[in-house]
């Protein structure tokens, strides 16, 4: 019997919940070819921030390419869309973990490139000064904090930013500076907290900012890129000899066959449904967000502020209930309201690939963080909420690169993937893209991508089996329950 984190994620449910920033749908929400082509070059399985980068990338870098986007539901409806618009890179918080887990070096070139993502990410918007893409999107730099619930999670952070500032290259240390809870009080208005982080950050409208920067690339590349949604892929298989002048590759979606010499796979939490060996390793966690109105009567906490409450993993004997590390908030800069997202639940609930429901304790839960750890006189009014499916990997980090045939169990070659990004999507995501799309277009990607981030054997085999990274938030007794019932 499979372990949770081993289950067939499936595909994604057609009846999810609707995010705040899903609406008004795009105009291209639903876009489809007239004609369903049974050929192309490179199909691209998902339609996120991932496969929008792969996109972007192979068609800037080959002026021949054809490409075929399949999207289970509409555009850039997955976690793309269901997240806090939190443009933030992982690395900071996390840095003594990547260095015990990975050690010095991958940890710099890691953190280097969460960074130089953001940059990226500013930078493909720019390339558009015709559109109004920044705008309509609302991309924005913010000052990010990182506010600490308990001492024990500011001392990690304390021991974290000390391992930051030793290792990390000169141009970014002291990226974040530590204030006491008095200054987080009088200087950021936040209650209830021993410490907090300040530093760079940035926020935005991330449905706008995709599915515009989609738009675009259609606009630019009509002739060579195809999208077509509400296409879910039921499999993958080698293309019998007499279809191979099709492409190596049969992509089996509800519309029909699609010949391809290359498939990528930027499907994330739902990957191991069509790749089976990666069960275990990639797994679906599902996470809520809120849109919440503190009412005009009450400070603006700072559209011109991102933040993240963070606090030790907590679990509740009685209920099993295994409170979240961490909360997430953006202020709307129009509406004012809150972007809040975190996960209070039972790991059953966390790994979850249904997005049509939403986890009950944790919509509780993110109903009490604003009045506790601001000023609010007024109670919070939930304008919306919303789930959505994330992909989290054994190891924690994410896993980009080509897949073997111990992955594929298919002749090697033109299988790729870009997944798991373990709710750091804006971290990560653009590079992993533009990576994939150079290796594809076989460009050496060694310098500027840091080699833990690939796929390889030894890693398939070794971290992604026996990675304990999440074990504080959905394990180890998501992992270990049922296997005690063998
Ligand atoms: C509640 C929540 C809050 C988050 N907050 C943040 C945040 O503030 N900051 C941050 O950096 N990250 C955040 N994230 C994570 C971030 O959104 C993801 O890491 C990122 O969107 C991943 O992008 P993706 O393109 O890889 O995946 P997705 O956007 O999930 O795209 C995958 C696509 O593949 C499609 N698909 C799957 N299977 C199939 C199939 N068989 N056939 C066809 N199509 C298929 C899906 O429908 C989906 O559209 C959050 C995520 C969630 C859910």
């Amino acid at each position: 019997m499979p372990t949770p984190l081993e289950r067939d994620p499936g595909l994604p449910v057609p009846d999810p919940t609707v995010p705040f920033w899903q609406l008004p749908p795009h105009s291209l929400a639903s876009v489809s070819s007239k004609k369903f082509q049974s050929s192309t070059d490179v199909v691209i399985i998902g339609s996120g921030m991932t496969g929008c980068s792969v996109a972007k990338g192979l068609l800037d870098g080959d002026s021949k390419i054809r490409i075929t986007v399949l999207e289970a539901r509409g555009l850039a409806s997955g976690a793309t869309s269901r997240n806090g618009g939190h443009i933030v890179s992982p690395s900071v918080g996390d840095f003594a973990e990547l260095v015990e887990c990975f050690g010095v070096k991958a940890a710099v070139d890691i953190a280097e490139f969460t960074l130089n993502n953001i940059e990226m990410t500013f930078d493909a918007v720019g390339e558009f000064p015709e559109s109004s893409l920044a705008k309509y999107s609302k991309i924005r730099p913010t000052t990010k904090v990182l506010a600490y619930a308990d001492q024990e999670a500011f001392n990690n952070a304390q021991k974290s930013l000390q391992l930051w500032n030793k290792h990390m290259p000169s141009k970014r240390k002291d990226h974040f500076k530590l204030v006491s809870s008095e200054e987080a009080k009088t200087e950021l208005g936040l209650h209830n907290v021993v410490g907090a982080g300040i530093g760079p950050g940035a926020a935005v409208w991330p449905y706008r900012l995709w599915c515009g920067l989609w738009s675009l690339l259609l606009d630019r590349y009509h002739d060579r890129l195809a999208i077509e949604t509400f296409t879910p892929v039921h499999a993958v298989a080698d293309a019998p000899a007499t279809e191979e002048r099709l492409g190596r590759y049969v992509v089996k979606t509800s519309r029909g066959e699609v010949g391809a010499s290359h498939v990528v796979y930027c499907t994330n939490g739902f990957t191991s449904h069509l790749l089976p060996t990666l069960r275990g390793k990639l797994f679906p966690f599902r996470g809520t967000m809120s849109a919440q109105d503190l009412g005009l009567s009450v400070p603006n906490h700072g559209a011109d502020r991102s933040w993240s409450l963070l606090s030790t993993p907590h679990v509740d004997e009685k209920s099993g209930v295994r409170s979240a590390s961490l909360y997430y908030l953006t202020q709307d800069p129009d509406t004012g309201y809150m972007m809040l997202g975190g996960e209070y639940e039972k790991p059953e609930d966390l790994v979850c690939s249904d997005d049509s429901k939403v986890n009950s304790r944790s919509a509780e839960e993110i109903s009490k963080v604003l009045p506790r750890h601001f000023e609010t006189p007024d109670p919070p009014q939930m304008k919306s909420l919303w789930s959505g499916i994330m992909g989290f990997s054994r190891d924690g980090i994410p896993m980009i690169g080509r897949l073997s045939a111990e992955v594929t169990g298919r002749r090697e070659g033109g299988e790729w993937i870009a997944a798991g990004f373990n709710g750091y999507g804006t971290g990560y995501c653009y590079s992993c893209g533009l990576a994939i799309a150079q290796m594809l277009l076989g460009k050496d990607v060694s310098g500027w991508v840091p080699s833990a981030l690939t796929i390889t054997k030894e890693r398939f085999q070794g971290s992604l089996s026996t990675g304990k990274f999440w074990d504080g938030l959905v394990g180890p007794s998501v992992d270990a329950e049922p296997r005690s019932k063998l």
